[in-house]
């Protein structure tokens, strides 16, 4: 149903995304405040926007793929921003797949449906915001098998699905705005806190004498199996990051992004999140040592192993 995607933000996710739209055979326009990256787009014969608003004029459809919420926040609301038209706006779908926290992300979604569209689109009225934060890194990202978490309207999410199936291989429809938002850095907190207990429980089984390989593969056929138990420690899985000196995989310094969300997210709401906090502050200290491009995984060396020597 969409023939003009627009896309603002063409970093490590985005510029992969990108690919994928335009493989798909969506006419693309997009924008980013980095004019290096731009120019490599308009050397492949893109068109590429100065602003925002120019992106929104030429486009039905805008995705916004950026770094975190104040950047989202300038992109809709800033001068030259997409809602510069206000009362006149081109795309009646604006979706945002960056990681942000669910407050903006319901405070954006009121902002746009407050806006007027400049041309009826069958019986849209008002300009709709779905947050479609995405689980998968890059590798995914450039494969086109992201899963998306989408909050909003379901019926613009149904309207969205196929085009974010051109960029991935999932979509979750997870409720009303901010939903999407919300589920990303629940899963993500999960993960950060299965990480630091398959890393503990390993370094504890190393300490009594079993080899972590023996108890990966316990773990793996037993209750304590997940995502993190794959991972860790050097040598035991020859595709995870940690056997390539944590290279690749899902950034520390992402990690720590993720769960700042998750704690200022649970204050918000006056929810106490014990795990929260100290994961964050482990996760935050690994960053500082130094470790915020390794995998987050690399938690395990840096503070478990150690417990050995
Ligand atoms: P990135 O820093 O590589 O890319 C962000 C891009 O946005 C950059 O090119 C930057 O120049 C551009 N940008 C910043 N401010 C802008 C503005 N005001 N106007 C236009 N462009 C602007 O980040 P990334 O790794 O691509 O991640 C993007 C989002 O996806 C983040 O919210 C991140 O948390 C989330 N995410 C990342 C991964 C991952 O593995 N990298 C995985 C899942 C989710």
């Amino acid at each position: 149903e969409f023939e003009s995607v627009g896309f603002i933000g063409l970093g490590n996710m985005g510029s992969r995304m990108v690919h994928n739209l335009i493989k798909a055979g969506y006419k693309v326009a997009v924008h980013d405040i980095n004019c290096n990256v731009l120019k490599k787009f308009s050397d492949m014969g893109v068109s590429t926007k100065e602003t925002p608003f120019e992106v929104a004029e030429a486009s039905d459809v805008v995705i916004t793929m950026l770094p975190s919420s104040s950047h989202v926040f300038d992109v809709f609301t800033g001068p030259n921003g997409l809602l510069q038209g206000g009362n006149l706006l081109r795309p009646w779908l604006l979706i945002d797949s960056s990681t942000i926290d669910p407050q903006t992300s319901r405070k954006l979604s009121v902002t746009v449906s407050k806006c007027i569209l400049k041309e009826k689109k069958d019986h849209w009225v008002n300009p709709v915001m779905l947050d479609a934060p995405v689980s998968g890194g890059v590798l995914a990202a450039e494969a086109g098998t992201l899963a998306f978490m989408v909050g909003g309207s379901e019926e613009a999410y149904l309207a969205a699905k196929p085009l974010l199936l051109s960029m991935g291989k999932n979509t979750i429809y997870c409720g009303k705005a901010g939903n999407g938002s919300a589920a990303k850095i629940c899963n993500n907190l999960a993960m950060a806190v299965s990480m630091l207990g398959i890393s503990e429980a390993l370094a504890l089984g190393q300490s009594l004498g079993i080899a972590a390989s023996t108890l990966t593969r316990v773990f793996n056929s037993s209750s304590a199996r997940c995502w993190s138990s794959y991972n860790p420690v050097p040598g035991v899985m020859e595709a995870a990051p940690s056997s390539r000196n944590y290279d690749g995989g899902f950034a520390s310094k992402l990690m720590a992004k993720d769960l700042n969300l998750a704690a200022a997210s649970a204050i918000d709401v006056g929810r106490k999140c014990p795990l929260t906090s100290q994961a964050l502050e482990i996760y935050t200290e690994l960053c500082q040592d130094g470790h915020e491009a390794r995998d987050f995984s690399c938690v395990f060396r840096h503070y478990y192993s150690g417990m050995d020597e």
